[in-house]
């Protein structure tokens, strides 16, 4: 592995809109590239700009504390911060792989989060954040911590083969169960399932069986994307070693889109696959706003659920305009709350969804959203 150091500009990114999936304003990328290896990672794609070789080379922002220390302070910010989880994790490095252990850049990212009183949803496929338990039970105690981890699935073998550098999958499921033990909650992203490897009805039913036995609080699935170039070379590449059979079905289902996207057939009956065995084990679907809903400013809880229940609908084969609502209602400057008589000005806000909003501002949750989840 080759380790390069370099001084960042700066650290928090900020979405224009609470990203729903994570329950999140801020993410944060501490190192690029990652050498967990992953095959299928989209950190290889030309689009994200990683130096070096990806999967042996990565860059540290060994500034990276010191300039958070000053994104952070209430004291320096012009604009308030957004009531949310900072996210840890994701895009393109993991925030637990091996050079970690050397700069320990999470492990002080977390206590600058427990010092200013912030939540965390940490995301990562590695074991190495057993060893932060200690700070994460601060948080949680003090404003919430949440600790997912990505699989592919629970199959040890596939894993070896697609995630190299990765503690395999039981050592996840057990690092779930001591989180759990804890009182903090945890979630897993089946996310990607690989074609025709780990997509099948029943690995997707082992993976959801032992996610529940373990206690996860929701599961989040989602398919795989090939982006033209490296990183669709490097994955069909190691598939012609590994399953040479299945190199015509994956030229049948990814054909070049722009962002690397299979077709919406294959997407569609995955992702039925999916609710129907999600159903049969009662694991909701995205998480449910119990972890949240006393985070969160009433408007961007209703964006959340209100596109929560869009995606559920869409699973389901329905149409929604749920989604619209929802965006609309993230970019108003007012409170929902002083809108009570007009919220059918809104655009997209029918009567359908108005009695949902009315909802989610009086109790902070929605029985409507809460029965999609788990059905
Ligand atoms: S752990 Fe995540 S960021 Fe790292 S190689 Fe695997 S998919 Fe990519």
């Amino acid at each position: 592995m080759t380790i390069r150091e370099i001084e960042a500009k700066s650290i928090l990114r900020k979405h224009k809109k609470i990203d729903s999936w994570f329950i999140s304003y801020y993410g944060m990328n501490l190192y690029r590239g990652c050498a967990h290896n992953c095959v299928y990672c989209d950190g290889r794609a030309e689009g994200y700009y990683v130096d070096g070789e990806f999967g042996r080379d990565v860059t540290v922002k060994v500034n990276a504390i010191e300039l958070l220390r000053r994104e952070l302070d209430p004291k320096r910010k012009r604009v308030p911060f957004k009531r949310s989880f900072i996210m840890i994790g994701g895009g393109v490095g993991d925030s637990y792989q091996p050079v970690e252990k050397r700069y320990e850049l999470t492990r002080k990212a977390l206590e600058l989060m427990h010092e200013y009183n912030l939540p965390v949803h940490m995301l990562t496929k590695s074991t190495l954040i057993k060893r932060d338990i200690d700070i994460l039970k601060e948080i949680n105690k003090q404003s919430k911590a949440i600790v997912s981890f990505s699989f592919s699935s629970v199959d040890d073998g596939i894993s070896a083969i697609f995630e190299p550098g990765v503690p395999p999958p039981r050592e996840r499921l057990k690092t779930i169960s001591l989180f759990k033990n804890e009182g903090i909650s945890c979630g897993m992203f089946l996310l990607p399932v690989i074609p025709f490897l780990t997509d099948t009805a029943e690995l997707v039913e082992e993976s959801i069986g032992k996610a529940k036995e373990v206690g996860v609080d929701f599961v989040i699935f989602g398919g795989m994307t090939l982006k033209e170039g490296r990183q669709k070379d490097y994955f069909c590449d190691a598939l012609k070693k590994t399953h040479p059979e299945l190199i015509a079905e994956y030229q049948n289902i990814y054909r070049g889109s722009e962002w690397g996207e299979a077709t919406r057939e294959y997407y569609n009956s995955i992702s039925q696959r999916f609710n129907s065995i999600a159903k049969k084990y009662r694991i909701p679907k995205r998480m449910p706003p119990a972890l949240y809903r006393d985070i969160l400013e009433r408007n961007d809880l209703v964006v959340v659920i209100l596109e929560h229940i869009d995606y559920l609908l869409k699973l389901e084969g329905k149409p929604s305009s749920f989604g619209y609502a929802a965006y609309s209602i993230s970019q108003l400057k007012e409170p929902l709350s002083t809108m009570k008589g007009s919220l059918q000005k809104i655009k997209g806000v029918n009567r359908i969804i108005e009695p949902v909003i009315l909802e989610i501002l009086a109790t902070g949750t929605s029985s409507y959203h809460e029965e999609l989840l788990m059905r």
